[in-house]
C-alpha cells in the first residue's frame, strides 16, 4: 500500500503525452504523487497543449493538491531534414548538408552518393575535420572526415535508420543558431498566454540566454508581472562551464541528462549530475534530475533494480524533483510509474541515509535567510511536527525548503502563481489562502487543513513563520503552538 503522498518531500516532474493527457489518468497521476507536469513543445499541436493544460488544472482541483505547469522550449536543437528513410552502416562514408547548402550540392551530385540533410543554416560552415555528429540520442554516430563548401565527408561509426525529424547533436561545433530560435519566440508567447508556471530553456550556454528569455517575458506580460520562473536544461559542454553565472541568473535548473550525455562525456554524466545539485543547492536553486529515471517502466509494470537506485541516489543527494519523460508520455503505465517513484522516494526520506545532522549551508546571508534559518533550528531544537507559513512570493518557502528540515513544511499564500510554483519545491505542500484572509488567519486554516488531511494531530506542537515580500517587509517569526 502506498504511504500518504502529501509526506512525500522530493517533487515528481512528469512529461505529459499521449498516455497521460486525460483529465482521469492526470487525476490518478496526482494522487499517486505527481507535482509538476511538463509540456515538451518540441511536439504537440497548440490545440493539443490547451486543452491538456485545461486537464491538468481540472484535474488538480479536483483533487485538491497545487500542480504546477512547465512549458518547456525546444531550443536550438537541430533535426534531420530528409524525405525517406536512409540506412547507413559502420564504415559507410556519406555526406552532410544543411539545408543552405541542400540544393547547391545536389545540383552536381553523383547520383549513388548518401547525403543526410539537417534543418541548421550554415551549420557546414562551422564543423571542422573530427567533429563528431550524433543522430537520434546518439544511436548512430558518424566523424567529419573532409569538408567542402557544401557538405561534409563523413565516416559512419554506429550506424542504424536515419528517419526525418530526429535530433541531431554535433557537441564540439559552435551551433549557429540563437539560444531562443523563433519558434521558441512563438511558443512562449502562446505558453504564457496559457499561465503556466515554470519555462524551460533547452541548450542553455550562458546567463545571458536567461536574461535574454526573462525579459522577452517582461515584454509579453508586462515590467511588473510576476513571471513564471525559469529553469535552465543543463546539456551543454558551454553551460557546465559557465555553470555558476546560470546558476546566478536562473530560477531552477535541470540535469538534461538525455542530451547531456551525448553532449558531454557519458561516462561522466552522474559526476555532472552530483555537481550540478550540490551547486544548484548552494546558490538556492531548485534542481530537477530528468531523463531515463525508470525508463523500463515505459513497457514493463516494474523498474529495473538499477532504475530503483538511480531515483534513490537522486533522494539522497537532496535534489528537489525527479523527472519522467516517455514513461509517462508513451509508456504503458503512467500511474504506476508515478506510484513507484512516489514510493522510492518515501522509503529513501524516511530511511537514514537520508538524514543529514547539518542544515545545508548558503553561500550568502540577509534577513531571509536568516529568519528562514532561524525557523528550521528552532523546529529542530523543539521536535516541532511541523513548519506552517504564510509566503507572500514563495521566497522564504523557497529559503526554509533549502535547509531540508525534516518536518513538514506547510506553506499558505494568496498568491495563485505562488501556490503553484512552490509545487516543485522540495518538502513543500503549498495551500491557497483566501485573498481577504490576513496573514495570521491563513496559517491557522494552514493548520486545520492539515488536520483535516491526517498530516497533524491534536497535541503537536507547530513553529510558524510569517514569510517576506522579497524587499523584506512584514517578516516574523511567531513561535510555537501546541494545536
Ligand atoms: C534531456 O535531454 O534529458 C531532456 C530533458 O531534454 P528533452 O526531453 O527536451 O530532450
Amino acid at each position: 500500500m502506498q504511504k500518504n503522498i502529501l509526506t512525500k518531500r522530493t517533487k515528481i516532474v512528469a512529461t505529459i503525452g499521449p498516455a497521460s493527457e486525460s483529465q482521469q489518468t492526470l487525476e490518478k497521476m496526482m494522487r499517486a504523487g505527481l507535482n509538476v507536469a511538463r509540456f515538451n513543445f518540441s511536439h504537440g499541436t497548440y490545440d493539443w497543449h490547451k486543452s491538456v493544460i485545461a486537464n491538468v488544472k481540472n484535474a488538480a482541483q479536483q483533487v485538491g493538491v497545487s500542480v504546477a505547469v512547465l512549458a518547456d522550449l525546444q531550443g536550438p536543437r537541430i533535426r534531420t531534414k530528409i524525405k525517406n528513410d536512409i540506412v547507413i552502416k559502420k564504415g559507410d562514408i556519406v555526406r552532410l548538408c544543411d539545408i543552405t547548402t541542400d540544393a547547391e550540392y545536389k545540383r552536381h551530385l553523383e547520383k549513388d552518393y548518401t547525403v543526410i540533410t539537417i534543418d541548421c543554416a550554415h551549420m557546414i560552415e562551422h564543423l571542422s575535420i573530427g567533429d563528431s555528429v550524433l543522430i537520434e540520442d546518439g544511436l548512430m554516430s558518424m566523424k567529419v572526415i573532409d569538408l567542402t563548401d557544401t557538405h561534409a565527408v563523413m565516416e559512419v561509426l554506429a550506424g542504424g535508420t536515419v528517419k526525418n525529424h530526429k535530433g541531431v547533436n554535433i557537441p564540439d561545433a559552435e551551433i549557429p543558431l540563437p539560444t531562443m530560435t523563433q519558434k521558441d519566440l512563438t511558443d512562449l508567447e502562446f505558453a504564457l498566454s496559457q499561465g503556466v508556471d515554470y519555462v524551460a530553456l533547452s541548450f542553455v550556454r550562458r546567463a545571458q540566454d536567461i536574461v535574454d528569455l526573462r525579459r522577452y517575458m517582461q515584454k509579453i506580460l508586462g515590467k511588473d508581472a510576476h513571471l513564471p520562473k525559469i529553469i535552465a536544461k543543463i546539456e551543454r559542454k558551454e553551460a557546465l562551464t559557465n555553470l555558476t553565472a546560470i546558476l546566478g541568473a536562473v530560477d531552477a535548473v535541470m540535469v538534461a541528462r538525455g542530451d547531456l550525455g551525448i553532449e558531454a562525456d557519458p561516462a561522466r554524466v552522474t559526476l555532472y549530475q552530483k555537481d550540478i545539485i550540490a551547486k544548484s543547492l548552494k546558490h538556492l536553486r531548485p534542481v530537477i534530475v530528468a531523463t531515463q529515471m525508470l525508463a523500463s517502466m515505459e513497457h514493463n509494470p516494474r523498474p529495473t533494480r538499477a532504475e530503483i537506485a538511480d531515483v534513490t541516489n537522486a533522494v539522497i543527494d537532496k535534489a528537489d524533483a525527479t523527472m519522467l519523460s516517455a514513461e509517462s508520455t508513451v509508456g504503458k503505465y503512467p500511474v504506476e510509474t508515478i506510484r513507484t517513484m512516489a514510493t522510492i522516494a518515501i522509503e529513501t526520506e524516511a530511511s537514514s541515509y537520508d538524514d543529514p545532522d547539518e542544515a545545508l549551508t548558503v553561500n550568502r546571508s540577509n534577513d531571509e535567510i536568516r529568519v528562514a534559518r532561524g525557523a528550521y533550528e528552532f523546529a529542530r531544537e523543539m521536535d516541532a511536527k511541523a513548519i506552517v507559513m504564510y509566503s507572500e512570493s514563495g521566497y522564504t518557502a523557497r529559503l526554509l525548503s533549502h535547509f531540508r528540515p525534516q518536518r513538514m513544511i506547510f506553506v499558505g499564500t494568496t498568491n495563485l502563481r505562488t501556490y503553484h510554483q512552490l509545487a516543485l519545491v522540495w518538502g513543500v505542500t503549498p495551500f491557497l489562502c483566501d485573498a481577504d484572509e490576513s496573514r495570521r488567519n491563513c496559517i491557522d486554516e494552514l493548520i486545520d487543513h492539515a488536520q483535516k488531511r491526517g498530516l497533524l494531530v491534536k497535541g503537536d506542537l507547530v513553529v510558524s513563520v510569517v514569510g517576506s515580500t522579497q524587499s523584506g517587509k512584514q517578516l516574523e517569526l511567531l513561535g510555537t503552538k501546541i494545536i
